[in-house]
């Protein structure tokens, strides 16, 4: 038998007042799964944390976690009888506390001797040894970070809720703390539900992205999944930048200045075939079109190519290694992965 959900989301709506937030979302978490939550600011991403937290109760449907229903209609569990633990955005440390005192806060049950062994493994985990008597204000942006995780888990909770928790940090610390969370959640076994804006953190941390627009779910997958095949052109476009051509498809196949493209499920009628910038090959070993470079960036590990093709009336945009040489004004041949386009009807 499988096991139950370590957290479970049925049919929930909710709405502040007349304003609606989740518009009947259902997810499930399994035990030990790192779910993120991704969409644009206000698509309501942290409505469904609160929910899962007890901070807020579903105006419909029902919240249950390992099997345990913790809201629904006549239940509630309080927050703090939910087993579930919770990292925010700005950390939320505790300022007259030390690290010890702010990891050792939720484990007031415990024995004192087995609570410091808890706090000292975690610490030692998050990179933190050494720094138990430091003050909050006496820690770097990362190191409070770690500290806040450190604290959500010393309870041992099965369910880590985390609300944008890599946004404060520069590029080089996100990836340190993308890695020591996922280590850490992997150590206890915990499942998580992962707040993001970031496209990047959902890919590199999660096991499932869900991507929700205006309250819903719109598409739940593996990163692979999401990023190869988007249910339609928002969804395409929230990963990365797309080439957008006009295409008419008939019996099965979009017609395009760039040629055909296969649209093996599409009904005759006007469509969209999205690009990604790595659908083009400007070192193609079988090139399809002629383009000139109309200007060029150096961006370290690749450049970004502004391109004027023949046959197309607006520049498309596209990346190359940085060690293959591009200039302005330059007469190139290009490639096209086929496979990685899109298709998509018109509505
Ligand atoms: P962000 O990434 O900006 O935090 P989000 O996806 O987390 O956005 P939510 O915070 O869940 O979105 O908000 C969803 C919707 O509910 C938005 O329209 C928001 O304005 C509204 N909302 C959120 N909290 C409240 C509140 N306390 N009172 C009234 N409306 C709210």
């Amino acid at each position: 038998m499988t096991p139950p959900a370590a957290l479970a989301f049925r049919a929930v709506r909710h709405a502040y007042g007349r304003t609606p937030a989740l518009d009947g979302v259902s997810l499930d978490l399994a035990p030990g799964e790192i779910v993120a939550l991704l969409g644009p600011s206000g698509c309501g991403k942290t409505t469904l944390l609160r929910l899962a937290a007890g901070l807020e109760r579903p105006t419909a449907g029902e919240v249950a976690a390992a099997g345990r229903l913790l809201a629904g209609p006549g239940t509630f569990v309080e927050p703090e009888d939910r087993g579930i633990g919770l990292m925010f955005q700005d950390y939320a440390l505790f300022p007259h506390l030390d690290v010890a005192a702010n990891v050792a806060f939720g484990l007031t049950k415990q024995p004192r001797a087995i609570a410091a062994a808890i706090v000292a493994d975690l610490l030692s985990r998050v990179g933190l040894a050494g720094r138990e008597r430091a003050y909050p204000h006496m820690l770097s942006g990362g190191e409070q970070q770690r500290v806040a995780l450190a604290r959500a888990m010393a309870p041992r909770p099965a369910v880590l809720l985390m609300d944008e928790p890599f946004s404060n940090l520069d590029q080089r610390l996100r990836r340190g703390m993308r890695r020591e969370t996922i280590g850490l959640l992997r150590a206890t076994g915990a499942a998580a539900l992962m707040v993001t804006h970031d496209p990047d953190d959902a890919m590199a941390v999660a096991d499932r992205i869900a991507l929700m627009r205006a309250g819903r779910i719109v598409q739940i997958g593996t990163p692979e999944e999401v990023w190869h095949r988007p249910v339609d052109r928002w969804a395409a476009a929230f990963f990365a930048d797309l080439e957008e051509l006009p295409a008419t498809v008939r019996a099965g196949r979009a017609d395009t200045p760039l040629g055909p493209f296969a649209a093996p499920d599409l009904a005759d009628g006007p469509a969209l075939v999205c690009l990604r910038r790595d659908a083009f090959d400007l070192a193609a070993a079988d090139p399809e079109f002629a383009a000139t470079v109309l200007a060029v960036r150096f961006l370290g590990e690749h450049r970004t190519v502004r391109l004027a093709v023949d046959g197309l009336d607006r520049p498309i945009d596209t990346h190359v290694d940085a060690r293959v040489p591009v200039a302005v004004g330059a007469r190139l041949a290009v490639g096209l992965d086929r496979a990685q386009a899109f298709v998509f009807a018109q509505p």
